[in-house]
């Protein structure tokens, strides 16, 4: 087995970290953690700490580490047949039935589904579809895809421009000249104070309109949003938002896009955001929950509105140009089948709502009174704590304290695993959806201590 200073030394000389600060991690600034295993709601790394593990990964652990019926039906279907691709109909057993499990649990306007890998290239598959879709309407001329401020959808070309946070555009070209953002629905840190949560969703939505009369409406093809945002500060929308933003896209003939990579599969105590804000979604994109992240499997949900100008496509232009070599990967595809059973069997979804619920008013009743929290938040198993300099005046810090990743720090040294959320200094939980009652009261007891810790 390798030192701990022979992983650290190949990890500083070899290995490209997604989402680190490179210079610094090669210079050996920053600590290379080895994680060695898990179990529940626990990680353990390699110096031996047992770490509660409260954002699931990158929120995407929902069932907990260590299940063994996953691990077994990975094993199995990697003895039995570890690939074959899904060109021209092909599949397995392990891919076909998931499809199945996908459809009966989404939306009933829903007809198929297209498995990719990852987040990131399912919201790719998505805008080409919606491309295509048009082109084969006969409007080339509607391309534009509208996406929020604060958004999350991936980090690749189209994708990274999607996404509504700086950090995934700057030096790099982006966002792309078809994208183009709106505000994000988040009341606490509204412009104008004196604003009602329903004033609110009318300013969101007059800017939309404005948003759509400035490029044109026979530009724009499709809207895409997190029903809750998640990265961008994992804020749910205010009340009303979606059915008022919906009208809209509806006036204008504009496709809803409904980017469910963190909230699909339970996390809202729904098993969609769509089911659970009332979106009519034409295109649902899924990965995380899918498989809980035991191996690598997305997908793209497609309605039936969309589907029959699919297959009129190929009806009048061949089969469709797109796919990839893993598509729909056995192993993925096994996990998924035996993550969804396992979902269903321990009561997740209904686990997320209830445990979710207590979780955020205990976290409320341990820290919302202290002078420095603005904000405790969320919906399902997702909590925010948002920090503040001056609570009266909603004043924020100056990011150069980081006082988010301060607070992420003293989380840690409480082995509590919680995320300083790259937006602002909003520390984020998403612990897997088998959260129990006493873990949620370690996870608010540690944050209670970190905050006086870090704050007073
Ligand atoms: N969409 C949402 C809402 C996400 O939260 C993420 C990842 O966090 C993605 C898309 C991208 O997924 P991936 O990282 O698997 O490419």
């Amino acid at each position: 087995m390798l030192t701990n200073d022979q992983l650290s030394q190949w990890d500083r000389e070899n290995f490209f970290h997604p989402s680190t600060h490179l210079a610094q991690h090669a210079r050996g600034e920053t600590p290379t953690r080895v994680i060695t295993g898990g179990e529940g709601v626990f990680i353990e790394d390699r110096d031996g700490n047992r770490l509660l593990d409260a954002f699931a990964g990158l929120y995407c652990v929902n069932v907990g580490y260590g299940r063994t019926e996953i691990q077994e039906a990975i094993a199995a279907q990697a003895k039995e047949l570890a690939y074959y691709h899904a060109y021209v109909g092909h599949g397995t057993e392990a891919s076909i039935t998931l499809s199945k499990m996908v459809l009966d649990r989404a939306p009933k306007n829903m007809s198929k589904v297209y498995f990719g890998l990852g987040g990131s290239d399912a919201n790719e598959t998505n805008i080409k579809l919606v491309w295509y879709y048009n082109n084969i309407l006969g409007r080339p001329e509607k391309k534009k895809i509208l996406s929020r401020w604060r958004g999350y959808h991936g980090s690749g070309l189209m994708t990274g421009s999607l996404t509504g946070l700086e950090v995934f555009h700057k030096k790099f070209d982006l966002p792309l000249p078809m994208v183009k953002h709106t505000i994000a629905p988040d009341y606490f840190r509204r412009e104008d104070r004196s604003q009602s949560e329903a004033q609110f969703v009318a300013h969101c939505v007059s800017e939309l309109e404005a948003l759509i009369e400035r490029e044109g409406p026979d530009t724009i093809a499709a809207f895409i949003g997190e029903p809750v945002l998640g990265t961008g500060g994992l804020v749910p929308p205010p009340a009303g938002y979606w059915e008022a933003i919906q009208t809209v896209l509806k006036k204008h003939d504009i496709l809803m896009i409904a980017d469910e990579v963190v909230t699909g599969f339970g996390r809202l105590g729904t098993m969609f955001g769509s089911d659970h804000y009332g979106i009519e979604s034409d295109i649902i994109t899924i990965a995380k929950g899918l498989t809980s992240a035991y191996a690598p499997l997305s997908g793209s949900i497609i309605s039936d509105k969309v589907w029959k100008v699919l297959e009129q496509g190929t009806d009048e232009n061949g089969a469709i140009g797109h796919g990839w070599t893993y598509s729909a990967h056995p192993i993925g595809a096994a996990a998924g089948v035996a993550n969804l059973k396992l979902i269903d069997s321990m009561g997740l979804v209904e686990n997320a709502g209830t445990m979710g619920s207590y979780f955020r008013e205990a976290m409320r009743d341990a820290v919302g009174d202290h002078a420095h929290v603005g904000d405790v938040r969320g919906e399902g198993m997702l909590c925010a704590v948002e920090l503040v300099e001056d609570k009266t005046d909603r004043a924020f810090y100056d990011p150069s304290k980081k006082i988010g990743p301060q607070l992420a720090a003293a989380l840690l040294k409480r082995k509590v695993i919680g995320r300083a959320m790259p937006q602002a200094d909003i520390i984020g939980f998403a612990p897997p959806l088998c959260l129990s009652k006493s873990e949620a009261d370690t996870v608010v007891a540690a944050m209670a201590e970190a905050v006086r810790e870090v704050l007073g």
